[in-house]
């Protein structure tokens, strides 16, 4: 079911994780060694995502933004749920800047589920909801 050019149907959430664990190989990441790979599910379809570093440190992009945007650029606007992988011990939660991008194509955030992995196969997982309460969405803009 899976392949590596583009999107595919919705999947289960482990199926998700697979897909995030995939994507984990295709990260750029020669400064920080720090490996991320993520799947999206939006709209019913999977994106993938991986971190992609930059010699100018701060262009650096997280694999959930890469994931997400991958997806928006597809037409995909409604995110139902994610999965990242790395081989942080706890698996690492995604940063603030990513939360926020996530927050921007979930209409209901306590919906959408948050799950990370890691190598080892500890798993954590949360709703969008709990990771950024009370975030700022285009809702309060006139
Ligand atoms: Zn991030």
């Amino acid at each position: 079911m899976t392949t590596p050019d583009g999107p595919e149907t919705p999947e289960g959430g482990h199926a998700l994780e697979a897909r995030a664990a995939t994507a984990q190989r295709k990260a750029y990441a020669p400064y920080s060694k720090f490996r991320v790979g993520a799947a999206v599910q939006m709209s019913g379809q999977v994106f993938e995502g991986a971190n992609v570093e930059n010699a100018s440190y701060g262009l650096t992009i997280c694999a959930e933004r890469v994931a997400v945007f991958a997806a928006a650029l597809a037409g995909a606007h409604r995110l139902e749920a994610i999965a990242v992988c790395s081989d942080a011990s706890p698996p690492s939660s995604p940063c603030g800047a990513c939360r926020q991008v996530l927050l921007e194509f979930a209409p209901d955030p306590a919906a959408v589920t948050v799950t990370a992995i890691n190598s080892l196969g500890e798993r954590r997982a949360w709703t969008l909801a709990e990771l950024i309460p009370d975030g700022f969405s285009g809702r309060e803009l006139p």
